[in-house]
């Protein structure tokens, strides 16, 4: 198979799904993909035997979620468009307006639908100011309790999304409490509160079982229906990106370049500074392994080899599921990675193929 291709490994994204169908049992809560982290739909089918359905954060999502996943289809955006909000209910089940203002203008067209609203609680665990929804003069949902309050009669859920990558239950578990003495006299006016996203609860280790327990009193005292909206959590460790080496150089280190691009094709590594991973990163050869952009500080990352890279080699970069394929781009022209699936019983399936006719059909 031509490299470079994002490779999906279902029996790791089963291991994921598993806990997320063990927490629903546990608990009670229900899981919704959020597809802004991964909306490769060719796994949805699979996926939706675990999980109740999809969330979103924008016309173009939701629409994909009902087409493609089923289930319950929630519909969440920042801001939606006057020409957007027919078709956004159309396709959605509920309706999660980030701010009382849009809640007041879609409130006749969206009668009869059930309707929520985001409520920023002040707190996250986010460590980069870039993505924290908690950040000041944070855009991202109500926060007064008493102006929450004036409009509670017009929804029946809220939606709190403030952990980020939190593998750590005690943080989780404080917020909540701190969200519980905020907003709790609203809560208990609520049939459903969806916790949002960035629990890190598929991860090892984790104690699910503790997370399990909370999420269900959390639910019982306050008489309603949770849910959460993994993204990560979701698809982590189910992806790699296959790659080949073209060439290498020396300039004060060893450096290889291979077939693709974090700038086009594992951005968040750019973005948060994070190098890329491999397995097992061992031995006694370390090199660069570089993108075939022109961006100077293209880099995947410094990894460790048996044996001197050459021309040729395949290099596989771990945990690429998240944030990578739906943020892929055609900087420089980059031939983009194709996608495969690895099926539970080994075989391989290419299911995606990008050549210069999708380069072209991007622009005009
Ligand atoms: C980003 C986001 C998610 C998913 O977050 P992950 O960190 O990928 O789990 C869920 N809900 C909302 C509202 C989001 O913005």
């Amino acid at each position: 198979m031509q490299t470079p291709y994002y490779l999906i490994d279902k029996s790791q994204l089963l291991k994921n799904m598993e806990k997320i169908a063990w927490l629903r049992e546990a608990s009670g809560a229900k899981s919704l993909l959020a597809l802004k982290c991964f909306a490769t739909w060719s796994v949805f089918d699979f996926m939706a035997q675990y999980m109740d359905g999809s969330t979103s954060s924008s016309l173009y999502e939701v629409r994909l979620g009902a087409e493609k996943f089923g289930g319950e289809t929630h519909a969440y955006s920042v801001a939606y468009g006057d020409h957007e909000i027919d078709e956004v209910l159309t396709h959605s089940d509920k309706i999660i307006f980030n701010s009382i203002g849009q809640l007041h203008r879609f409130d006749a067209q969206s009668q009869g639908h059930t309707r929520g609203l985001r409520v920023n609680p002040g707190v996250s665990t986010s460590s980069f100011d870039l993505a924290d929804p908690a950040r000041r003069f944070s855009r991202l949902g109500e926060h007064d309790p008493d102006q929450i309050a004036a409009v509670a009669d017009k929804i029946s859920g809220l939606m709190f999304h403030n952990n980020c990558e939190n593998d750590d239950f005690e943080r989780f578990d404080e917020m909540l409490t701190l969200i519980e003495d905020r907003f709790g006299a609203i809560i208990g006016r609520m049939e459903w509160i969806s916790l949002g996203g960035g629990i890190h609860f598929t991860g090892e280790g984790y104690p699910l079982e503790r997370l399990a327990a909370r999420l269900k009193s959390f639910a019982e005292s306050h008489g309603i229906q949770v849910y959460l909206e993994p993204g990560e959590a979701a698809i982590t460790g189910a992806a790699t990106l296959e790659v080949t080496v073209l060439d290498t150089l020396h300039n004060g280190k060893d450096l290889a370049i291979v077939d693709a691009s974090i700038e086009a094709h594992m951005l968040d590594l750019l973005i948060y500074r994070e190098p890329a991973k491999i397995s097992p990163d061992t031995g006694d050869h370390q090199w660069m392994i570089c993108g075939k952009s022109c961006l100077a500080g293209d880099i995947f990352g410094e990894f460790r080899f048996d044996a001197p890279i050459k021309p040729g080699d395949r290099i596989s970069f771990q945990d690429a599921a998240g944030y990578t394929m739906v943020k892929k781009n055609w900087f420089n022209g980059v031939k983009m990675p194709g996608i495969a699936i690895r099926e539970l019983d080994g075989t391989l399936r290419k299911v995606r193929e990008f050549d210069y006719a999708d380069f072209s059909a991007a622009l005009s």
